[in-house]
């Protein structure tokens, strides 16, 4: 055979293992190792005998033909989405799963909770599940298995329905059609489930992260706006219908513009019931929801008011029509008192404000900005809502398990300001599982003075710093200029050229668009946008507008809104960093370091999802787009550490106390702990290959722990 070819035959994995064979001709330099056929769809990428990409690919694909989604690398489980119902989580798994077990149960998100669940409880250590993946990855989806699975083992108390029963409300205010996933989250989620002494559920604390507001007032062909506005249209009772002036949907152009109304195989209207019922769980009342369905139709309606050129300046005045009428009437404010604040603005200067006229699309803006407020004010409100119904019911104890559900990584064609936000979360989510899998990791063996080969991994300090480093980071050179009078998204694309070209992760691009280089690839950014985006300023005018609706939900808005403005055009503070403070991404920076501290005193469980295809389908495996996933959040780096490790590890001291009185009594005259370990070692026949002596601690590799456990319980 000719050295640098080799015949194969190419295992064609679609969905199943089935073969067919092929015969080509490749270089022999691209042939890897295959793995023995006796772990051909090993539950643990760790067992595989050869570690290549291609090996890890079949290996999944393997699994996943057999409906085994759940496959585990080292410490890390990872979730391949089956876009189909698979029969995992019936109660029959629930219980196989919290029983205790000598057995290797197959990978599972149960299996993670269980374990999270009895090392809270039987250890006093606080855990979290941190979800990952990409746009329809199943982050969602994983999240509530994991917290159906804690229902099921810790319910009882009655409000753990409670807490089910928020994700439906917050899927029909959060959650969206997009061009990936029928039911995207357009926003990021923690949520702390509380325990009592027992086990028992006992409350529970959600936190949200920066929702796509801009998606209200405008969509891409083929998306939609949140489902809410849907249902709602779809599912209103005649008599809301009439209370609140509403019309279908089709009749809005917020909701019209993309020329997507509905949804495959979903059912508005039936869904509209379901969030009406998870309404009244968490307390709010029939009366209340109508308040928060009039806000809806409020929103729908301001997006139908026009407005008419009146001059040659193309300023403009508000058609009064059934669409000013009726915001009017439904945020219960007056009618003139809208108009103005739609087509003009108060500008202060000195100690005499004037009033400016505004052009048509300068009130075509306003009249968004006020939809988006409004939208958003609600959102934050029933978040509020939904913890304060909680706290009545809730004792307040210190364990906890807290799942994370954060949108993923994006990289579109066109990429805004969302997406710098997105993408920068992903980095400092990166970043704490690199450090946590990685490098505490390395750390602890080079201090133990443990022989081992470094793994490399890809460490992405330097593009947090692009982001955070102050005063030339992304962040703050954007902050500086929104201060600046006369700064626009185009003198923002000139400066972060002017400062940050040359630096390791940035990249100028033509027109006021750069590049960042991510660890799961590069985006290009358009800085459209960005300054009033950052900047989230709602005018006076429109604050008082809310403040003086009747309705008492747009008064709510404004009282936060208006706190929220003062502290950030409070003259004693301007230009002091305190006033920077305030503006979405500082906010956003501020959100993600306390969620990292949050995360860093628990005890972290990954779960990598993983998008077998683009196309939202069964049973289709598009190796691929499964590399590019795997490659990005460094799965065979970790499955390399997990198996080049010493998973087990305990010290000298605790390794002597567990497993000392297991020697003959003529051992135990050894009151030296390094020496007493050495002694178990020997009694226990463990080979040196499969240990290692630190300074202090011992370190033992995966599976050896095990036939000690066995002893000890039976000598126990
Ligand atoms: P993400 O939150 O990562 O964007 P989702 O959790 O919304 O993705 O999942 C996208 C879709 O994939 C879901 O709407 C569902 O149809 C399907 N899906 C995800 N995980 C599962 C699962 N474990 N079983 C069945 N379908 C799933
Ligand atoms: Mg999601």
């Amino acid at each position: 055979m000719n050295h640098e070819e080799a015949f194969v035959s190419i295992r064609n994995i679609q969905s199943s293992c089935k073969s067919r064979i092929q015969l080509v001709r490749i270089p022999l330099a691209k042939v890897f190792p295959a793995n023995p056929e006796i772990l051909e769809g090993a539950a643990d990428l760790v067992q595989l005998s050869y570690l290549n990409e291609p090996a890890v690919l079949h290996n999944l694909a393997c699994r996943y033909g057999k409906e085994e989604i759940y496959t585990k690398a080292g410490s890390v489980l990872i979730a391949v989405n089956p876009f189909k119902r698979v029969s995992l989580y019936t109660h029959d798994f629930v219980e196989t799963y919290s029983k205790p077990t000598n057995e290797d149960l197959a990978p599972h998100v149960y299996s993670t909770m269980a374990y999270a669940y009895k090392a809270m409880m039987q250890d006093g250590v606080n855990q979290s599940i941190i979800i990952s993946g990409e746009s329809g990855a199943g982050k969602t989806e994983t999240a509530k298995i994991a917290m159906q699975y804690l229902a099921a083992v810790g319910g009882g108390g009655g409000i753990e329905k409670e807490i089910l029963e928020t994700n439906p409300i917050l899927e029909a205010f959060g959650n969206a059609k997009t061009l990936r996933n029928d039911n995207s989250s357009r926003f990021g989620k923690l949520i702390d489930i509380y325990f009592d002494g027992s086990g028992k559920i006992c409350g529970a604390k959600i936190e949200t992260y920066l929702l796509e507001k801009s998606r209200v007032v405008q969509q891409v062909k083929g998306e939609r706006s949140y489902h809410i506005f849907y249902q709602l249209c779809a599912g209103a009772s005649d008599n809301l219908r009439e209370q609140i002036h509403l019309l279908p949907a089709k009749d809005y152009l917020y909701l019209n513009q993309s020329s997507c109304l509905f949804i495959d195989n979903v059912d508005d209207s039936f869904d509209f019931v379901a969030v009406q019922r998870a309404m009244k769980a968490v307390q709010i009342s029939e009366e209340y929801q109508n308040k928060v369905f009039a806000m809806l139709a409020a929103i729908l309606w301001l997006g139908n008011v026009t407005f008419s050129v009146i001059d040659d300046e193309n300023h403009v005045e508000v058609d009064d029509n059934e669409a000013l009428s009726c915001t009017a009437d439904l945020l219960k404010c007056s009618k003139t008192r809208l108009m103005e604040a739609l087509t003009t603005r108060k500008i202060r200067a000195g100690h005499e404000d004037i009033v400016q006229k505004l052009n048509y699309s300068q009130a075509v803006d306003s009249r968004d900005a006020l939809a988006k407020a409004i939208y958003a004010g609600l959102f934050d409100w029933l978040v509020e809502w939904i913890n304060k119904s909680f706290e009545s019911a809730r004792n307040f104890t210190d364990r906890f398990i807290t799942i994370l559900d954060i949108y993923g990584f994006e990289s579109f064609v066109k990429n805004g300001f969302e997406q710098l936000c997105i993408n920068y979360a992903n980095e400092r989510l990166q970043q704490y599982s690199n450090l946590h899998l990685f490098k505490l990791e390395q750390e602890e063996y080079t201090s133990e003075g443990i022989d081992w080969t470094r793994v490399e991994f890809k460490d992405n300090q330097d593009c947090l710093e692009l982001f955070e480093k102050k005063p030339l980071g992304l962040i703050s050179l954007l902050d500086e200029e929104c201060t600046f009078p006369k700064g626009t998204d185009y003198t923002f694309a000139e400066k972060i050229k002017k400062h940050l070209d040359g630096t390791s992760c940035f990249q100028a691009e033509r027109g006021a668009s750069f590049r960042v280089k991510h660890y799961a690839g590069e985006v290009t950014y358009e800085t459209m946008g960005f300054l009033e985006k950052n900047k989230d300023t709602l005018n006076f005018d429109f604050l008082r507008l809310l403040a003086s609706c009747e309705s008492p939900l747009p008064q709510i808005f404004a009282t936060k809104l208006e706190e929220d403005l003062q502290q950030r055009t409070d003259p004693s503070r301007k230009n002091s960093s305190e006033s920077n403070k305030l503006s979405i991404s500082t906010k956003f920076k501020g959100q993600l370091c306390r969620l990292m501290q949050r995360l860093g005193d628990t005890e972290p469980h990954f779960v990598r999802c993983i998008k077998p295809n683009t196309l939202q389908r069964p049973d289709l495996f598009e190796e691929d787009l499964v590399l590019q996933q795997l490659r990005s959040c460094g799965v065979l780096e970790i499955v390399r550490i997990s198996r080049a490790g010493y998973p087990t590890r305990l010290s000298h001291k605790n390794f002597a106390n567990r497993y000392g009185f297991l020697l003959p009594t003529t051992s135990l005259l050894q009151n030296d702990s390094l020496n007493k370990c050495v002694a178990i070692l020997h009694q226990f026949n463990i080979p040196p290959e499969m240990y290692q002596m630190g300074f202090t601690k011992i370190f033992l590799r995966a599976g050896q722990i095990g036939s000690l456990e066995d002893s000890r319980l039976r000598t126990l």
